[in-house]
């Protein structure tokens, strides 16, 4: 493992477990989930009000910084820490994934993959050597290999091919990383949801050697059934002493279920995003608040959380603002939902670490089952 990285399982309960990672900015406690700062920030949200939240990490991602405004442009102002004014740890994906999902004319070689901007239509090339030299531009703590994600549905030959050129170019994303005391780089499962193919790639991974393990190209329309019949094998195939890394989940009982699976670190846009569309999470489930039964509600989203948006504001309020189209509305709502995202988290790693993550679940699904408090 990089020097200066570490990761130590504190406790175990079932397949879960809690500990902590440690970097040379901070500790990382596990389970974690990681808020996303796409271009540069957690929308709607100072960095320390995400701090507050609990957040101990947050998610950048390099497909978006090296187009605007670049990563040599950021490394010339500081990095990507003191760019945003966010001291904590960073952890950025490859850039693979979004040049799939958002660019436009894509040239897929052995090589890399040559794309459009979707911002300016200028030309760019992603390879796993200028992913890992972008990646140190932006100065990130823990670095993504560069990896193919097919586009669903996809055949397994065409999964299976994939994921070949995925392990060599985790293979040249090691090389590319070099020695970078103080820097992780983590690998990224791949293999779509064949279990074969998942245990091959976390061989290939294996042998290479990373400082952690992501599992891939999951939460990406197979469904949460799909999703846990390769969670309740694919960690398994991973060391037990590096964090495992779940790819882009999820829903609050995707997290739980993750979790119970033995995943150590996650990352959505999901409480951020939809909270500036007016979806709010709580103990009993999702809420949408431009419903116009909350126009009258003189009572906070959830009288039980201890955020600055329940601790202060109506759902009658958060209902007009949202109507209104004002800024507060975006930055109340975000602000709620990442503090229960890192609220539930807290929740699941005291729960593993009493021993108590089966009546902690069993809790957690009877409040969400049922819903969300009678209109007023
Ligand atoms: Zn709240």
């Amino acid at each position: 493992m990089a020097t200066g990285f570490g990761f130590q399982v504190a406790a175990s309960d079932g397949r879960a477990r809690t500990g902590v990672i440690t970097t040379p900015r901070g500790k990382i406690r596990t389970p974690a989930f990681m808020p996303v700062g796409t271009a540069g920030t957690v929308k709607a949200m100072l960095p320390e009000s995400v701090a507050a939240t609990g957040a101990d990490i947050l998610l950048g991602n390099t497909y978006h910084l090296m187009l605007r405004p670049g990563a040599e442009r950021i490394a010339r102002l500081g990095g990507l820490h003191r760019f945003m004014n966010w001291t904590r740890p960073i952890l950025t994906d490859s850039g693979g994934f979004q040049v799939m999902s958002l660019s436009d004319l894509r040239k897929l070689t052995e090589d890399g993959v040559t794309f459009r901007s979707h911002v300016d239509g200028s030309r760019h090339f992603l390879s796993p050597e200028t992913s890992m030299e972008i990646q140190r531009n932006l100065g990130s703590d823990i670095v993504m290999c560069f990896d193919e994600c097919p586009a669903l549905p996809a055949t397994g030959a065409v999964v299976a091919k994939s994921m070949a050129l995925s392990m060599r170019w985790a293979q040249r994303s090691r090389e590319a990383f070099g020695d970078r005391p103080g820097h992780a780089l983590f690998g990224i499962m791949q293999g779509g949801v064949n279990l074969a193919l998942r245990e091959e790639s976390a061989a290939a991974l294996t042998a290479i050697g990373f400082d952690g393990y992501a599992i891939g190209g999951l939460a990406v329309g197979e469904g949460q059934e799909a999703m846990f019949g390769v969670l309740d094998h694919a960690p398994g195939f991973l060391p037990a002493d590096r964090p495992r890394y779940l790819m882009g989940v999820g829903k609050p009982d995707d997290i739980v279920g993750a979790v119970e699976r033995g995943i150590d670190m996650m990352d959505c846009v999901l409480p951020s995003r939809s909270g500036r569309t007016g979806q709010a999470w709580t103990p009993r489930g999702q809420v949408n608040i431009k419903n116009a039964r909350h126009q009258d509600d003189p009572r906070p989203l959830d009288e039980n959380c201890s955020c600055p948006c329940c601790t202060g504001y109506s759902r009658a309020y958060l209902h007009h603002v949202l109507r209104a189209r004002e800024i507060i509305a975006s930055m109340l709502l975000t602000w709620h939902n990442l503090h229960y995202y890192q609220h539930l988290m807290q929740g699941l790693r005291d729960a593993i670490a009493a021993g108590q993550l089966a009546g902690f679940v069993a809790d957690f699904h009877t409040k969400r089952a049922a819903g969300d408090i009678a209109p007023v």
